[in-house]
């Protein structure tokens, strides 16, 4: 089936009254975007609902496959055109059902007819193409609650538009319509999740990522290279800024005791990201944290690496069970990256026995015998940034 039409519907901008238009053209940007290569592709947008349009089914399919991962739409349908005339009405009308499985199913006709001047009424309209269609497929049975297959027939004066099925789009929100922030990206398996779930909020994402070559390998590398440019196709390039920790971590191995540094390990990262955060213009940090599951993710521990900076640290994560997270993690498609085999920065200086309940006194007291702001100041500057993802095709002009 060859459609000339993807009608796109946004649910939850409806309620956003004032802000509306800003999350409209934001979503148009975002949608442009995750097309930009398909160049016969055309976005038109109406109130509120909006069209891609295409005269190339090969890019059309293609652009169908895209748009199940663009938060901001809550449903889309292919539409089929066709000359505004019952013939051919009525020869579209089969092809569109025919895409559908028919056996023991149920159909109804809907007729909407925006042109008045078309000289047949509803009622007609519906028997002349129900009739034709039950012709051509005796298995179908008839059925106005409910049915499986509900071909809608929209009569303008610009041509006859069916549409037969309605496709579940990601929901949520355009990524940018709720402001920037900075993801702190390991290879694991969680924090691309804590990324995804902001981003379905509509906060746009740059993730940070701490290396310690060559106690990392470039594997380690490729692969959270890899994870940014998969989140990447959830609606909106993911920047990556790329920190070498080498010295840091050795540094923090030398002035602190081993129990306490993986929690000084913490705070430094965090120093760091929000560095990065304040130059990037974002305005919070994500992270991956999960309540409990390791040491560095008490309470205790959160206060003592939450201690270094005033900047909202957002942990999408920290009520949730690890399944339901490796749950979302395999439905995004990070899961399948995430467990390739690496070394993590953290992982690497683990101490053999972490304090789970790190006091922050004693922590800022060991801390104090050494300049890390020195170090911390170069990392930041000596950092590298890996664009991934679409490039964008215009800039977003703000309406606010
Ligand atoms: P993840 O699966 O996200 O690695 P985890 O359960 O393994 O999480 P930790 O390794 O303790 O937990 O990391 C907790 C959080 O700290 C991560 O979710 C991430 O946000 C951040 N983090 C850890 N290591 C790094 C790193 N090398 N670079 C950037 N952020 C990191
Ligand atoms: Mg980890």
């Amino acid at each position: 089936m060859e459609w000339n039409e993807l009608l796109i519907r946004y649910g939850e901008l409806s309620l956003k009254g004032r802000n509306r238009n800003f999350f409209v053209r934001r979503l148009r940007k975002n949608i442009k975007d995750a097309m930009h290569d398909l160049s016969s592709v055309r976005l038109r947008a109406e109130r509120d609902r909006m069209f891609l349009l295409s005269d190339n089914p090969k890019e059309m399919k293609e652009a169908m496959e895209r748009l199940p991962d663009i938060f901001g739409i809550q449903s889309f349908s292919p539409v089929a055109k066709c000359e505004a005339d019952l013939e051919a009405i009525k020869a579209k009308a089969i092809e569109v059902i025919g895409s559908h499985e028919t056996k023991g199913k149920t159909f109804k006709v809907e007729i909407k007819r925006a042109d008045k001047s078309f000289p047949y009424v509803t009622s007609e309209l519906q028997q002349e193409i129900g009739g034709h269609v039950l012709r051509h497929f005796p298995e179908l049975g008839v059925k106005m609650k409910h049915p499986d297959i509900q071909l809608l027939v929209d009569i303008r004066t610009d041509g006859a538009f069916l549409t037969s099925s309605t496709h579940k789009g990601a929901g949520g929100m355009p990524v940018g319509s709720n402001g920037n922030s900075l993801l702190m990206l390991s290879g694991g398996i969680d924090s691309p999740v804590a990324g995804y779930l902001m981003m379905k909020r509509g906060v746009s994402v740059d993730a940070i990522h701490f290396a310690s070559p060559p106690f990392t390998s470039d594997l380690a590398k490729q692969k959270v290279i890899d994870l940014a440019q998969k989140m990447s196709t959830f609606g909106a390039s993911v920047r990556l800024h790329i920190i070498p920790f080498t010295e840091l971590q050795q540094a923090v191995v030398h002035q602190v005791p081993e129990n306490l540094s993986m929690t000084t390990t913490r705070r430094m990262m965090m120093q760091i990201a929000d560095k990065v955060r304040e130059e990037i213009g974002a305005l919070a940090i994500v992270t991956g944290e999960s309540l409990g599951q390791v040491a560095s993710q008490t309470l205790e521990s959160l206060t003592a690496i939450n201690a270094v900076t005033s900047t909202p640290i957002l942990r999408p994560l920290i009520a949730m069970d690890k399944l339901n997270i490796i749950d979302i993690a395999q439905k995004i498609g990070t899961y399948d990256i995430s467990i390739r085999p690496y070394e993590d920065c953290c992982t690497i200086f683990t101490p053999a026995n972490p304090k789970t309940k790190p006091r922050l006194e004693k922590v800022e007291h060991f801390e104090s015998y050494f300049d890390f702001d020195a170090l911390i100041e170069e990392a930041v500057k000596n950092r590298t940034v890996v664009e991934t993802g679409k490039v964008a095709v215009e800039e977003f002009d703000d309406l606010l």
